[in-house]
């Protein structure tokens, strides 16, 4: 059952159109051509905004992997928001109900269920949001009761309006198609997590789930692609880890390197890691070598 007004779902209702106006904007593109400039301009807003959606949104606002003030909230939601992904209260909502029900009949976009093979892929990548399922069930309440969350939350559409007015006062036509062509890039390589590293890479990890790590999801979304490690250690703020040859391995993560620029600012604190035993006793091959190593020899008659 739906918790929250009319107003909100209308507010809700209307962040279907931004999705729309990127992708349709981007062909933008075509008809005036892409300079160096609007070229640096598309990767910029895509790296600034995909650091902001996992940094923000997901291992601070929704997993609480790491503590920061509201400020560092209300800011970094804000630059989510301009990404047309709606805002904190939506997206923690549908994220919490994917880690309670992964990949079983009530997680929003799994591409196992309700469908599999190409119409699962289709489904968790985009058709879970041309549906029902658009609407969350039920809303955070830590987030409904901060006022400024609430309120970008609501207003999600204006930050993504805001950029895309700035980009055409910067440079016109092509830096507003630039614009959306990023907006477009960034919201595909955000629902890769829900598809491809639920379907394709490896499960270093024992979980009761099909999360994967999967390398080319990781490069595309800052860190986030490292999903089998992130769904066995959700309060994780490092998700680039792996287990090779019974041993921790660490991978690139951009993502917990700005946090760790952020802590070094003083704007991020208490950063959560697991321990490698707890890393090692949770990997999903039986970690035999390393247990015997820790056994005591065998006395000698
Ligand atoms: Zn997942
Ligand atoms: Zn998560």
């Amino acid at each position: 059952m739906k918790s929250y007004s009319p107003l909100t779902s209308a507010s809700y209702l209307l962040g279907l159109v931004p999705p729309v106006v990127y992708h349709v904007g981007s062909l933008l593109v075509f008809t005036t051509g892409l300079s160096l400039g609007s070229i640096l301009f598309v990767f910029l807003l895509y790296f600034i905004r995909a650091i902001a959606i996992t940094s923000i949104y997901h291992r601070l606002i929704t997993h609480k992997s790491y503590q920061a003030s509201d400020l560092v909230k209300w800011i970094g939601s804000v630059v989510v928001a301009s990404a047309g992904q709606m805002g904190p209260s939506w997206w923690k909502a549908h994220h919490l109900n994917h880690h309670q029900y992964t990949d079983r009949e009530l997680d929003p976009h799994s591409p196992h269920t309700p469908f599999q093979g190409i119409r699962g892929f289709l489904w968790s990548h985009v058709g879970w949001l041309m549906s029902s399922q658009w609407f969350p069930t039920k809303l955070p309440s830590d987030v409904e009761n901060d006022r400024v969350l609430k309120t970008i939350d609501r207003l999600h559409f204006l930050p993504f309006i805001i950029l895309g007015a700035a980009s055409y006062l910067l440079g016109g036509l092509e830096y507003l198609g630039a614009f959306f062509l990023s907006t477009t890039l960034l919201f595909h390589s955000t629902q890769t997590v829900n598809s491809l590293a639920h379907l394709f890479g490896d499960q270093p990890f024992a979980t009761e789930d099909q999360s994967r790590n999967n390398s080319l999801v990781a490069f595309l979304t800052v860190g986030e692609g490292w999903h089998n490690l992130h769904h066995a250690f959700q309060s994780s703020s490092r998700h680039g880890i792996t287990i090779r040859n019974s041993k921790v391995v660490y991978l690139p993560d951009p993502t917990f390197s700005f946090l760790k620029v952020l802590e070094s600012l003083g704007l991020a604190s208490k950063l959560r890691v697991p321990t490698e035993a707890d890393l090692l006793a949770c990997a999903k091959t039986p970690n035999l070598q390393a247990l015997s190593s820790r056994l005591p020899a065998p006395e000698e008659s």
